[in-house]
């Protein structure tokens, strides 16, 4: 759970949108995790994994580039058997594990037929277009710089990934695949930035409002991040005048899935959200004629440059965090203001 620690010493710093996220939870928390390297207990580990597996399977298949529905299920399907074999989870039963196998396969196959064979040949396209440089991960590394307000040269350097990237008529899309897309909340449900959106992402910045969305917030810098990260990318491509995208698809979303426990089958869908239009703001759009939004890469800059200066006090949102991130956080035996707290209701 580490992460390139602060450099003190030099101007550039290194962050990832992972550390970025946890910051928004809690300015100690990214301290405890990043700062330290205190390893916090991670319940969600095993879930973690079997994505990983078929993330690495998926991203296999495509990359033996054949955009025929029944090849690549099949390389999927054969890369994820292998996978699977040297998977070391510890299961209930042998059914359970049998079980949990149909799942990924059934989400194999519910990816090739919703985007696969689509994103498939978007590859090729691509591939057939670049100069050069990587277009399948899993794990493509991205790096956008942003400038921190009211400094002279002070940069930051966050860090994101895809597991790839696919041409899409003059675009270029970014995809990643995560557990799910609960985190993402409001942004799941609404069509553009400007309305609900916008309010909901300035609310949280907003002392008064009583809004605190950090994953919501999180998933906006982790978008505005990727689509520049993206744009220098499609320059190592030779493809500089292409929009950027992303994408990310939910591999281990059960909501959507159904079991016929006497039959043993098992049924699911998978769910696709571009998160593009949900960040770009028309006005920057206009003015740059690209995926940008004002709003939130300013206060990305700003939230970096916090980070950059080892702004880890928790009290200015004490309520907020007290209330939704205490809960739930690894590090409550080790947190002062947390400890403080109990002390004073226990008295
Ligand atoms: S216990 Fe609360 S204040 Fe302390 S690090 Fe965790 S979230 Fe932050």
């Amino acid at each position: 759970m580490s992460e390139p620690a602060r450099d003190d010493e030099a101007d550039a710093m290194e962050l990832t949108v992972d550390g970025l996220e946890t910051y928004l939870h809690c300015p100690r928390r990214y301290e405890f995790a990043h700062d330290h390297g205190l390893a916090g207990s991670d319940d969600d580990t095993t879930i973690d994994d079997r994505v990983a597996l078929l993330r690495t399977a998926i991203c296999d298949g495509l990359r033996r580039g054949d955009p025929d529905r029944e090849a690549l299920e099949d390389a999927i399907k054969t890369r994820l058997e292998a996978l699977w074999d040297g998977h070391d989870e510890p299961f209930h039963s042998l059914a359970q594990r049998r079980h949990e196998r149909r799942v990924l396969e059934a989400t194999a196959t519910a990816y090739v037929d919703r985007v696969g064979i689509d994103h498939a040949a978007g590859i090729e396209q691509l591939a057939s277009e670049a100069t050069e440089g990587a277009v399948i991960g899993p794990g493509l590394s991205l790096s956008s710089t942003v400038s921190v307000p009211e400094t002279d040269e002070t940069t930051v350097s966050i860090d994101a990934s895809v597991d790839y990237v696919y041409a899409d008529g003059s675009a270029i899309v970014g995809v990643q695949f995560v557990p799910t897309l609960r985190s993402l909340g409001l942004l799941r449900y609404r069509p553009e930035w400007e309305g609900a959106v916008a309010e909901q992402f300035t609310d949280h910045f907003d002392p008064d409002a009583d809004v605190f969305e950090p994953a919501f917030v999180g998933a906006l810098f982790e978008t505005a991040v990727v689509i520049d990260g993206l744009r220098n990318h499609c320059r190592r491509l030779g493809l500089e005048d292409r929009t950027c995208r992303y994408v990310r698809i939910p591999l281990a979303d059960r909501s959507q899935t159904a079991v016929n426990w006497a039959r043993k089958t098992v049924e699911t869908s998978v769910e696709v959200a571009d998160l593009t239009d949900v960040y770009i703001d028309h006005h920057t759009f206009g003015m740059t004629h690209e995926h940008r939004n004002r709003t939130v890469d300013d206060r990305l800059a700003t939230v970096a440059g916090r980070l950059a200066t080892g702004a880890f006090d928790p009290t200015d949102r004490w309520e907020s965090i007290s209330s939704h991130a205490c809960p739930d956080c690894s590090y409550t035996v080790c947190c002062q203001e947390y400890i403080a707290q109990e002390v004073q209701f226990d008295g």
